[in-house]
């Protein structure tokens, strides 16, 4: 049995949302908030937010919008998670509905590098080889049927894993509370806290990166790792679902 372990980015590995600092930044506050309001009210689906967003900004300057993203701040021990999950050999992947663009970014800016992550895809393409670029955006990881992310972290999750294999799970937003629902062990905080507590999903809070590791410490050290009945019964569904 090998432990996946998955990690949300925005608000989990980086202090505060990105993905929103980024649209409100360059679509504006009042322009942004009416999108996401829309798509709240499930007027719009998660990929048509984005579309809006990207059309809204038209061209962005990169050196401008790297300079931005790169001084968006991380969970100081998030490094400390990465050696942790290299040194015990564990596979992790960052599973994010925001964008690779300022992801890949931030992670350079912290010296990190060779990490999987899955996430939207936007293409800062130059006009005319100058800084000025055009925006394209590609949902690889969408799902055909959900309309509630743009990238399905529940289908990577289980494409990445098998029956023997026990899913973890480390996230804090509304983008988390789907993927928690197949996880064995949660991490939760923030608003996933409150969605855990009301659909009765175990979890441990966490604050920083630094508590994850200590707690899979302790749960490595013991004999034998549970599935979680609830998680197992949702992951077969899905299996039972398919053609
Ligand atoms: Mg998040």
């Amino acid at each position: 049995m090998a432990l996946k372990i998955f990690v949300d980015f925005d608000g989990t590995i980086t202090k505060r949302d990105v993905g929103n600092a980024f649209f409100r930044k360059y679509v504006g506050q009042a322009a942004y908030d009416e999108m996401l309001r829309e798509y709240k009210d499930e007027r719009i689906s998660a990929q048509e937010c984005f579309r809006k967003g990207i059309v809204a900004i038209a061209t962005l300057n990169r050196d401008e919008a790297v300079t931005f993203v790169r001084s968006q701040e991380i969970d100081p021990s998030f490094k400390e998670f990465l050696d942790y999950c290299r040194k015990k050999d564990l596979e992790f992947h960052i599973v994010s509905d925001g964008l690779d663009f300022y992801i890949d970014e931030i992670l350079a800016a912290n010296g990190i590098a060779g990490v999987s992550i899955f996430a939207n895809n936007l293409r800062l393409i130059p006009v005319d080889g100058r800084a000025e670029c055009d925006l394209q955006i590609d949902f690889p990881y969408a799902d055909a049927e959900c309309r509630r992310c743009a990238s399905c972290k529940r289908n990577i999750m289980l494409t990445h894993s098998g029956d023997e294999d026990l899913i973890a799970y480390v996230g804090e937003g509304y983008s988390d509370q789907c993927p928690v629902q197949y996880a064995d062990i949660v991490f939760a905080k923030d608003a996933l806290q409150t969605y855990c507590q009301r659909e009765n999903i175990s979890y441990y809070l966490y604050d920083s990166f630094r508590d994850v590791v200590e707690r899979l410490d302790v749960l490595l050290a013991k004999k034998r790792l549970r599935k979680r009945l609830a998680a197992e019964m949702k992951r077969k569904e899905i299996f039972m679902r398919e053609p």
